[in-house]
């Protein structure tokens, strides 16, 4: 089989690729060892993320640092077994949070975040996928007044953005959110951020794009990443449908495309924040509107098709441990304070593994020294808000057009030449 492109991996950021690179008269082969979405995009919180104009930094506060090191937060856990191989990332993602660093890195990723929108509209209507999507923004909501205060204050800075925000106290989140609880011990103010679309099932999403991609004439493979080859001019890939040849290869394999790029001697320090999440059935009578983000606590309850889905922050740990219940343990009883959940719809816990790079921004361009080979990873926290507009400006790089947002600080070689 012979195709213009290869693309390698079907979560969110290869399937748009796909969609953007069809659109500029590539024939693309779509490869994945399993079906489109099921990944990381299979399980996220489903929030396209318009407000996030500011990264994921790395705390720099020494009271936050001393209360992750402690390991009993909820937002944020580590195996002690693995910190020091993290180490090294660890202190990269330090070092790029300095106030400096994190202007640069919050100035990268503008232009997708502010694309992010518009780009999945486009998609969503094409796609005929508007009943998975919602334009009612999501609620950060806090339990402390003074937390609070202080981040309506550091929302004002935000301003120059433009976003949409409404300002809740309590009575007014409790007339938004009845079913969860306000007052003492309870949520004592919230900003609701009103650009956002939220995803009710990102998984079904990227099935979605992907069947779109296949109307369209996209041919869709099962096959292991890990056989490209070179061949002739291009590249090669087996798949179940035979082996399949194209001058160009996209590396997409969210947190697994280590799997190409280290076999091929690129050093990129490629690092991987796990994740959790669970659905629950609420009892009769209560009921969640809005994707909450319990600030203090750092997990987010999004209403999806499945359930209420409870996600956690981050957990440092090797991406192939097995999955550690004591993160998503400990959200769900924080999340029990705030809200009855009733049962939990699975047996066990959803693991998932956000793909991150030190410096927060993804990879999104040629390897520097295979011709015709092309990455794109990297996405981290915001994958599934910024997958369209990534994947049109990898397809814009990809046929010489005029990418629309300075691809420079998505270079490969940033970490160095190799
Ligand atoms: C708990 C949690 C909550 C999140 N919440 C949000 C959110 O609200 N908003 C947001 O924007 N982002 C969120 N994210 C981040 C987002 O989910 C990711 O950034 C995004 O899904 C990454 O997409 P991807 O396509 O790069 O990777 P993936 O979705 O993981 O896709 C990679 C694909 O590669 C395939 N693959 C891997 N190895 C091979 C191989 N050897 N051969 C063939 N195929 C292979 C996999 O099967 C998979 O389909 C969250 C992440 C987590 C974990």
């Amino acid at each position: 089989m012979k195709a213009d492109v290869v693309v390698l991996g079907a979560g969110i950021v290869g399937v748009c690729a796909a969609l953007h690179l069809q659109t500029r008269g590539r024939s693309v082969a779509l490869v994945d060892r399993a079906g489109p979405g099921e990944g990381t995009s299979y399980g996220n919180a489903g929030l396209i993320e318009r407000s996030s104009v500011v990264p994921y930094a790395f705390p720099r506060s020494v009271p936050t640092i001393l209360r992750y090191a402690l390991n009993r937060s909820s937002d944020v856990r580590y195996d002690p077994r693995d910190i020091l191989r993290a180490v090294p990332f660890l202190f990269r993602y330090w070092r790029h949070s300095s106030p400096g660093n994190l202007a640069v890195a919050a100035r990268a990723m503008l232009p997708l975040i502010e694309a992010s929108v518009d780009e999945h509209d486009a998609l969503i209507e094409a796609a005929e996928a508007g009943d998975l999507v919602r334009a009612e923004g999501w609620i950060a909501a806090y339990r402390d007044p003074r937390r609070f205060e202080q981040e309506v204050a550091d929302a004002a800075a935000l301003a120059p953005h433009g976003l949409r925000l409404s300002v809740l106290d309590s009575p007014a989140f409790a007339a938004l959110e009845p079913s969860v609880r306000t007052g003492d011990g309870g949520i004592s103010g919230a900003l609701h951020w009103l650009d956002p679309k939220t995803v009710r099932d990102p998984g079904e999403l990227t099935r979605r794009y992907a069947r779109l991609f296949e109307r369209r004439g996209g041919r869709i493979l099962v096959g292991d990443a890990g056989s490209l080859h070179a061949s002739g001019q291009g590249w090669a890939v087996r798949t179940g449908g035979g082996e399949v040849a194209a001058p160009d290869a996209v590396v997409a394999l969210g947190p697994q495309s280590d799997t190409i790029f280290r076999t091929l001697g690129y050093a990129i320090p490629l690092g991987i924040k796990r994740g959790y999440h669970r659905h629950f059935t609420l009892p009769e009578g209560v009921a969640l509107r809005h994707a909450v983000v319990d600030e203090e606590a750092g997990y987010v309850l999004a209403p999806m098709r499945q359930g209420v889905r409870l996600t956690t922050g981050v957990e440092f740990a090797r991406s192939d441990r097995p999955a550690d219940g004591r993160q998503i343990a400990l959200a769900e009883r924080k999340a029990r304070e705030i809200l009855d959940l009733g049962t939990p719809v699975e047996a066990h816990p959803w693991l998932g593994r956000r793909p991150c790079l030190p410096d927060m921004r993804p990879v999104i361009g040629p390897a520097p020294r295979h011709p015709g080979l092309w990455f794109s990873f990297g996405h981290a926290h915001h994958g599934l808000t910024v997958g369209p507009a990534s994947g049109r400006l990898l397809a814009e790089l990809m046929t010489g057009a005029e990418p629309f947002a300075d691809p420079a600080p998505y270079r490969a070689d940033r970490f160095g030449p190799r």
